[in-house]
């Protein structure tokens, strides 16, 4: 049996939808729950084993994507969100109801992915988002509880459905933020 990974990618997923635009995310309870408008296609969707992200029950990574924080506006029930960890760069807006995140946002207008909201296309019924890209933060879902001596098999497995595996983030977005710094630092002109 290959190794899980998550429910939306263990099986293959499908291309994004040309001129997407978007969806209703909506939280997991039975009553009142919480949705989100989204009115863009997502980006840089990805696979990630950090400890922060939410993941659906099981899984072993969580699927992340971006859209820009414009795009985004609760729709009902936002009363029932609350802020994950406030001291976080991401601050995660989970429903107090079902702990589904709904959506996770960088409020430091300084930090390289100010201006973009983190959220799960999962949690929407609508079909085109923008399909995970890689895998990031791999090795930290040792913290989680995966045993160490399974990390071949797992980067083994990301790597047959197309999610190459890395330890932060894909070198793309490496390569961003650090021109984000390398500017505001001036070493590097605009
Ligand atoms: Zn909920
Ligand atoms: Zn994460």
């Amino acid at each position: 049996m290959p190794v899980a990974i998550h429910p939306s990618v263990d099986n293959g997923f499908k291309p994004a939808a040309e001129n997407f635009k978007g969806g209703t995310l909506t939280c997991k309870c039975a009553s009142n729950p919480v949705t989100v408008k989204i009115t863009s296609q997502s980006a840089h969707n990805h696979a990630c084993g950090c400890t922060k992200c939410w993941k659906p029950e099981g899984a072993v990574f969580s699927v992340v994507a971006v859209v820009p924080r414009d795009s985004l506006s609760v729709t009902a029930n936002g009363n029932k969100l609350k802020v994950v960890d406030a001291n976080a760069t991401i601050q995660r807006q989970a429903c107090t109801g079902c702990g589904v995140h709904m959506y996770g946002r960088v409020e430091n207008t300084k930090h390289p992915f100010y201006g973009l909201d983190f959220i799960h296309t999962e949690l929407s019924k609508e079909q085109g988002w923008s399909p995970p890209q890689f895998a990031a933060f791999v090795s930290s879902i040792i913290e989680s509880g995966a045993k160490p001596d399974q990390m071949g098999a797992v980067r083994a497995r990301l790597k047959e459905i197309g999610l190459e595996p890395y330890d932060c983030l894909s070198p793309p977005l490496m390569d961003y933020i650090a021109t984000h710094v390398a500017k505001a630092s001036g070493v590097l002109k605009a």
